[in-house]
């Protein structure tokens, strides 16, 4: 079920991080842990990132009738930094970290992420695509 999230970082002196974006629930659970990179949206060399953890991301509380009404008209980021659209993953063979979606990721029965480039044919029609 979708729903109205808020999210914010303190930043300290470099300043705050917010933003109100809707997804869905599962989304939002899985992003707990996860790495992400804003990039210098707090200056130059300012280069906002980290994990995002538990009580971040906090729920706004409104109808489901409201949600899909926001949603309709002011499209899933209202307002802000979505950090779902900043998640990076690391790749457990080349090492290297990139944005969820500049390029396909695997995961293997071990839980090891694995980017495009390092995966073989074979791991691309088996395994699962995150
Ligand atoms: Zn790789």
């Amino acid at each position: 079920m979708k729903k109205l999230y808020k999210f914010r970082w303190d930043c300290g002196r470099q300043g705050t991080v917010e933003g109100i974006f809707i997804a869905e629930e599962q989304e939002v659970k899985d992003a707990v842990g996860q790495q992400v990179n804003f990039g210098e949206i707090l200056g130059k060399h300012s280069e906002v990132y980290g994990t995002i953890d538990d009580g971040e991301i906090t729920e706004i509380k409104v109808s489901e009738i409201t949600v899909k009404e926001m949603e309709d008209v002011l499209g899933s980021t209202i307002c802000g930094h979505n950090p779902l659209h900043h998640i990076q993953y690391e790749c457990s063979r080349c090492g290297d970290t990139m944005r969820v979606d500049d390029c396909e990721w695997y995961i293997n029965d071990n839980n090891e992420k694995i980017c495009e480039y390092c995966a073989t044919e074979d791991e691309k029609k088996s395994l699962k695509q995150i």
